[in-house]
């Protein structure tokens, strides 16, 4: 069949009632539009599937798993799913809430740093959103910067947090399914943000969530994520068997408190029994840290 242009225009119409307002971002799973819903005239966040991916299964099924996913998860800090439909051309697409705002890449690339009280405020909402996800039987398995928008909603002081990208996601309950989408042996994610268990393509539960929200929290502490290297191999090759460094030790002029860096060394063992066991368990120790970096 012959494809629209992969790319739609501003001004173009697609499914019948969405109008292109402008491209939000591209990725490895699909294209992001902006729309406005011809209808309501309200903007959306519309996830179209890459058509150079239409021939291939595997990517198909992972863009309808986390359409999915998202049906079945409602939390304020992850993105709402609104519909789910196949263009004429063939490629699916869902809607979903639109998140004005920059992600935490975005940010990260700006500032460099984040203070502790904003890096708290965040990672707070990212705990409970994840706990909820994770009771709910999803381990989303790509938790880095690009997929943590952060909304700005006027009026309110407080960023806040919707993840996306459930591009990834592993559903513990039906284990039968995940294991034709994700094979043993091999390893998908992002590698800076990828838990050892996950760089070996074994098995992982929430705990390798927990492990790439540390590497995030490092990543906020410093400027950068634990472990670089120039190729994706060499990097997943220093998540599996390298220890990492202590944040404070990365610059002199880098200040860090104990019980912070206690927390996110803590998430980033490499055995995940040694790990915070839960999302829950994690917020709780944050807490705990930032009442007493921030008295009152
Ligand atoms: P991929 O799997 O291709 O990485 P994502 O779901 O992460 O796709 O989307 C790619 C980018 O599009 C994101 O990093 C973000 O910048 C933007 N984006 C995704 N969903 C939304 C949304 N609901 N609202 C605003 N921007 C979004
Ligand atoms: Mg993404």
């Amino acid at each position: 069949m012959e494809l629209d242009n992969e790319f739609a225009s501003t001004g173009q119409i697609l499914a019948k009632r969405y109008e292109v307002v402008k491209i939000l971002g591209t990725g490895s799973n699909g294209i992001v539009y902006l729309v406005r819903g011809l209808k309501d005239g309200e903007l959306h966040a519309m996830k179209v599937f890459r058509a150079q991916d239409l021939a291939e299964q595997e990517p198909r099924m992972r863009f309808e798993r986390e359409a999915l996913a998202l049906s079945h998860l409602t939390h304020e800090n992850l993105v709402t799913l609104h519909e789910f439909g196949v263009l004429p051309d063939g490629r699916p697409f869902y809607v979903a809430e639109y998140v004005s705002g920059d992600s935490l890449e975005k940010i990260l690339d700006r500032d460099d740093r984040l203070e502790t009280r904003r890096l708290g405020r965040i990672v707070l909402q990212i705990c409970n959103a994840m706990e909820y996800a994770h009771q709910s039987g999803v381990v989303h398995r790509d938790l880095k910067p690009g997929n943590i928008l952060l909304m700005d909603i006027p009026g309110y002081q407080t960023e806040s947090v919707r993840i996306v990208d459930f591009g990834l996601v592993r559903f513990t309950a039906d284990r039968e399914d995940n294991g034709r989408l994700t094979q043993e042996g091999i390893a998908v994610g992002s590698p800076a943000y990828m838990s050892p268990e996950q760089c070996k393509g074994k098995e992982t539960d929430g705990r390798s969530d927990i492990y790439s929200l540390g590497c995030i929290m490092y990543e906020m502490l410093t400027g950068r994520p634990p472990f670089t290297a120039p190729y994706p191999m060499a990097i997943m090759m220093k998540q599996v068997s390298t220890p990492v460094e202590k944040p404070s030790s990365l610059a002199d002029d880098l200040k860090v408190d104990e019980g912070l860096e206690a927390v996110v060394l803590k998430c980033l063992e490499k055995d995940p029994s040694e790990r915070y066991q839960s999302m829950q368990a994690l917020e709780a120790a944050l807490e705990t840290i930032l009442q007493s970096i921030t008295p009152g």
